[in-house]
């Protein structure tokens, strides 16, 4: 761990907040990145688009002891510290303008005990990797959509993806952590050891310390029945659907986008562009029982595309387009139902939208996750029913406030009687959805831990809980 006198020579003399990069080279096995550096812009970019922040510096971490000494540059410092392990904050955190990076990219060491069917894993491997390396075992941890977003971020929020109906949300499987703390202490955290900050990290995002590996349960997950089905959005199939959802046993898990068509090479070009359903169906479990379960989805309508089969867990992660940085007006919520009104509302607004793309994602949830008592973890949403995303993509930072107000006004009149909020996708949506993401004694009890684990805050970009002594 760096030590005051060490961190104070990385000062310079007439700014108290610059570095000194050779300095930092020096220090650290890992890559020391600043302007200049031929890898500064790649090394600076994250998932969405137009957010072109210029850190100081971007440390790309090796070990734990590297975290911490990161860790302590900031402390010492103070100049804003952003964490990132796959970039994909929707807020776009993992990079701050002047600020210093801890970047997990060369931290991805994965351990799988196949026996005892657990993995330890480093905070800067994806979803997508873990997910090939576990399902070449047939085993799996359920994490979100998409392969690209990092464990780090998703998990510490909570986690919801093609399994959550069947074994629940990414923080159910997690068993272990191991962290640095903001004063530079290393902690392993399960249920018996330091269970506050265990619980508030399941759910409590990046604030209360560094996570650097995390220890997740695998599940038998081999074959599996799913994959894309694309059907014309009506709002009788929308309604259709998602009442089949709902009925439908635990082992499936499905996502519907409700979209204009992309001019995606295995559709019909004359449907580019009208509303579609893109489903994405997870059945876990026996094939031939999955296709029966998806048989009725497959006949709400004559599907535009059916890429529906038996698969091997990890193919439901495609490979993604390398360079794909949207810029997104989002909102996320709870939602309690969605019959036809609602799908004709949702109708409208995608039509009304001048987004290039526009969006209404609605993920049933239910079965597991929502067995787990509400007050377990710092994720409280167990009993919500339906999680709504909506979002227009666009190409011009300039038309933010026209899609800003789209996607405010869209969620407005979605609202239902849910009024919680999942932390993960939240953007800068303002502190009032960050209380909507820990609702009563949720957000008292994880100011309490804050006060004790971070009293300064200095990990604050996040979705912030700020300690309860206030400051
Ligand atoms: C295309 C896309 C698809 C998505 N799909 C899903 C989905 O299906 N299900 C779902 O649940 N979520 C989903 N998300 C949301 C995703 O879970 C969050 O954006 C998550 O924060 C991304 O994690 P990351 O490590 O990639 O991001 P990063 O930007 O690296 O991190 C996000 C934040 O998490 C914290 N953090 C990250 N790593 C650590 C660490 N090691 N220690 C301490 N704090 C840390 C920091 O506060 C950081 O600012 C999706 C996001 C995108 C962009």
């Amino acid at each position: 761990m760096v030590n005051k006198t060490n961190s104070q020579a990385l000062q310079q003399e007439t700014n108290p907040t610059a570095l000194s990069i050779p300095q930092l080279r020096s220090m650290f096995k890992g890559q020391v990145i600043s302007a200049g550096h031929s890898d500064y812009d790649q090394a600076r970019t994250v998932f969405y688009g137009g957010i072109d922040r210029r850190p100081a510096v971007i440390i790309r971490v090796r070990d734990a002891d590297e975290v911490a000494r990161v860790i302590a540059l900031a402390r010492e410092t103070g100049l804003p510290l952003a964490v990132r392990s796959g970039g994909h904050s929707v807020a776009g955190y993992s990079v701050a303008d002047g600020g210093i990076v801890l970047d997990f990219s060369d931290m991805r060491d994965l351990q799988i005990d196949v026996e005892g069917r657990t993995a330890w894993a480093e905070a800067g491997v994806t979803a997508g990797e873990y997910t090939t390396a576990a399902g070449a075992h047939g085993l799996a941890t359920g994490f979100g959509d998409t392969g690209s977003v990092g464990i780090g971020g998703l998990t510490l929020g909570g986690g919801v993806g093609y399994l959550v109906r069947k074994y629940g949300l990414t923080i159910d499987d997690l068993l272990a952590a191991e962290m640095v703390t903001a004063n530079g202490q290393f902690l392993h955290v399960d249920a018996d050891t330091n269970p506050d900050l265990f619980w508030a990290i399941r759910g409590g995002g990046g604030n209360f310390g560094v996570v650097t590996r995390f220890k997740f349960r695998l599940h038998p997950v081999g074959s599996i029945f799913g994959g894309m089905l694309f059907l014309p959005a009506t709002p009788d199939v929308i309604a259709s659907f998602m009442a089949l959802a709902e009925a439908a046993p635990e082992e499936l898990s499905a996502i519907a986008n409700i979209m204009p068509a992309p001019p995606m090479p295995f559709l019909p070009a004359e449907q580019y562009g009208k509303l579609i359903i893109m489903a994405m169906l997870v059945y876990a479990g026996d094939a031939s029982e999955g296709e029966k379960v998806i048989a009725p989805f497959r006949a709400l309508a004559t599907p535009i595309a059916d890429m529906v089969k038996p698969m091997q867990y990890p193919e439901i992660y495609p490979p993604e387009q390398a360079g794909y940085h949207p810029i997104a007006a989002s909102r996320t919520m709870f939602v309690d139902h969605i019959g036809r009104p609602e799908a004709e509302m949702i109708l409208e607004y995608l039509k009304s939208s001048s987004g290039m793309m526009a969006v209404t994602q609605l993920r049933v949830l239910g079965g597991a996750m929502a067995r787990v008592p509400v007050d377990a973890t710092a994720f409280a949403h167990r009993k919500s029913r339906i999680m709504a995303n909506v979002a227009a993509l666009y190409e011009r930072l300039e038309e933010k406030a026209t899609h800003e107000t789209w996607a405010a006004n869209f969620a407005a009149a979605l609202q239902q009687s849910d009024s919680g909020a999942y932390v993960n996708f939240l953007g800068e949506d303002g502190e009032a959805r960050i209380r909507a993401a820990y609702p009563g004694r949720t957000w008292d009890r994880l100011r309490e831990i804050k006060a004790r684990y971070d009293p300064n805050n200095l990990f604050r970009l996040n979705q912030n809980i700020l300690p309860a002594n206030g400051r």
